[in-house]
């Protein structure tokens, strides 16, 4: 990382320089109520990147503080997708098997007089917590003894309670312009098992409280966060200070990242799935990082453009073109060349003989001769593109229509003589002629054409699928509109699925294999609905950008 705004880095230094510090402990603590997203990815590349660069280390932690949203899905899932990213944690933690700890540190709370078991409903303490300019009114529960908050807290945890019934909030103040220190409530009663305790707890720490001390009790010296905890730092700074945590960690905080033309909250990702707007978390138009795996995103893209985005503290939406950008250039060398023919239309070449087959060489990757070459089978029927024919072309249309030659790519020169059309008058077929000395690598410069389409071989080729996507919503800002929420800027036509056919020597492709079909752009074979059958080609972007770095 080498962005100047790396203002976290230079405070890093600082800590290691003047001793405050002797090493670097980074954490990233996903909720385990959903998928990972892009967004996490930056977050994973900072403090993993951080943590890297001073010879730190870095844990993944569950922030499962919250049993009703949480599940054992989610935990596998974020393993998963970490690993895949390519970075390995230091130690597999879970907040959760910290509550005996936090329970006893809410316990010294009371104790000091710092906090106290409040019977207000959530409404009523939402109604007296006041506005930003209206201070917030004392609950009547406030000045209960301390005695009183001990008992009823561990009445509490025996389950005496039903939910709701009773919070423990921290004593703080009531009048303070950071409505964050308004007596936050630090525990509610929740019945409800727990993917780690099960049934053993049935209170549990709210995030303002549980996330200061799972850092303090890792001895995590840097907590690195969103700037919409920026307000929540007094907070933090409180708990760890009067719940007298030998370790202080400093919350320092990051701009989140936003994408245009998608979504970046788990909780809208899970109402598109839960709602079948889409075929699942890794469903390839989504921004989660099982989405961008099936699609073919590879995990040195994402790297790269986490390190272009660098830790400024801004947040404004990044152009998702950016991401495309990062793939184009991981693949550029990697990635073999090949043809598929999307909309297929035959040509019939009646002047090559019937039943020849020859075999073609063909460069895998002109940018990477390292790769070799590969061969193609020629014969007398192949596939074109539908939109590289037209009967009637407009000017400066170079491709193939009535009497006009073009370059076939690693073969011959063909010329249109005839179009054959079905009883509606759509073409179905075209005849053509081509010239045997114009062999693609024979050196001819008789002539010359400007249109050069790809193509496959008719009897050879083998049908496939092809999968392309447009942006999964349409406006992103748009739900600010009243009345709207982001479900109606779906994108209806996020999907286009097309039938066709690859070239004969893609036979034995395997799931994630990635390509780059002529002229059509970077495809990764999809690992769901690939069968023995059919490959299924996911388009992972095409070969066109406007993007300039
Ligand atoms: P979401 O709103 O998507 O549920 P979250 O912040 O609640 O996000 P967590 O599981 O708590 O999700 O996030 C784990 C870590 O990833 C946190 O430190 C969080 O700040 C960070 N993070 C989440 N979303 C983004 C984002 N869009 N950009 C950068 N960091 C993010
Ligand atoms: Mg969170
Ligand atoms: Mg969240």
């Amino acid at each position: 990382m080498d962005n100047n705004s790396n203002f976290i880095k230079n405070i890093i230094k600082e800590d290691l320089e003047t001793g405050k510090h002797n090493s670097v402990i980074t954490r990233f603590p996903p909720e385990p109520n959903g998928y990972l997203h892009i967004g996490h990815a930056k977050s994973i590349f900072i403090n993993f990147g951080l943590a890297d660069e001073f010879n730190g280390k870095t844990n993944l932690r569950f922030d499962d503080t919250n049993p009703l949203k949480e599940d054992v899905e989610y935990v596998n899932a974020i393993k998963k997708d970490v690993e895949w990213l390519g970075y390995k944690w230091e130690n597999l933690l879970f907040a959760s098997d910290y509550f005996e700890e936090m329970y006893n540190r809410a316990i010294l709370l009371i104790e000091k007089g710092l906090a106290y078991v409040d019977d207000l409903s959530a409404d009523e303490i939402r109604e007296y917590r006041g506005t930003l300019t209206e201070p917030g009114k004392e609950s009547p529960f406030r000045t209960r003894s301390v005695d009183e908050s001990l008992q009823f807290f561990k009445a509490m945890r025996n389950g005496d309670f039903g939910n709701g019934e009773k919070v423990l909030r921290a004593k703080i103040d009531m009048a303070s312009p950071n409505i964050n220190l308004r007596d936050p409530v630090i525990y509610r009663i929740s019945h409800a098992s727990h993917h780690n305790t099960g049934d053993k707890w049935c209170i549990y720490p709210m995030y303002a409280f549980a996330h200061p001390l799972e850092d303090a009790i890792e001895g995590v010296t840097h907590s690195l966060c969103t700037t919409e905890f920026e307000d929540q730092r007094p907070l933090y700074d409180w708990v760890i200070r009067e719940c007298e945590m030998e370790s202080t960690p400093q919350q320092i905080e990051f701009g989140r990242l936003n994408i245009t033309n998608t979504v970046m909250s788990k909780r809208k990702l899970k109402q598109l799935v839960d709602e079948k707007y889409v075929d699942g978390w890794d469903d390839p138009r989504m921004p989660t990082i099982s989405g961008l795996r099936r699609k073919g995103v590879t995990p040195e893209a994402i790297q790269a453009f986490c390190k272009e985005l660098g830790i400024s503290k801004g947040s404004g939406a990044v152009d998702s073109a950016m991401l495309d950008h990062f793939v184009r250039e991981d693949l550029k060398l990697k990635a073999p060349r090949t043809m598929g023919v999307l909309n297929p239309l035959k040509v019939v070449i009646t002047n090559y003989p019937e039943g020849q087959v020859e075999m073609l060489d063909a460069e895998i990757n002109p940018e990477n001769p390292e790769m070799g070459t590969r061969q193609i089978p020629f014969s007398r029927e192949i596939y074109i593109e539908q939109e590289d024919f037209m009967e009637n072309p407009p000017k400066k249309y170079f491709r193939l229509f009535p009497g006009n030659e073009v370059r076939l790519k690693h073969a011959y020169f063909i010329k249109c003589e005839e179009v054959i059309k079905d009883e509606n008058g759509n073409v179905v077929e075209l005849h053509c002629t081509y010239d045997v000395e114009t062999k693609s690598g024979s050196g001819f410069t008789g002539r010359k054409v400007k249109g050069t389409l790809h193509w496959v071989d008719a009897t050879h080729a083998i049908p496939a699928e092809f999968r392309l996507y447009e942006p999964l919503i349409l406006d992103e800002d748009a739900e600010m509109e009243e009345g709207k929420t982001f479900l109606d800027y779906v994108n209806n036509n996020s999907l286009e699925i097309v039938q066709g056919f690859i070239e004969p020597n893609m036979k034995d492709v395997q799931p994630y294999d990635k390509f780059q079909f002529f002229r059509h752009g970077y495809f990764s074979v999809d690992p769901k609905y690939t069968t023995k059958e059919k490959s299924v080609f996911n388009r992972i972007v095409s070969l066109k950008s406007s993007f300039k770095l």
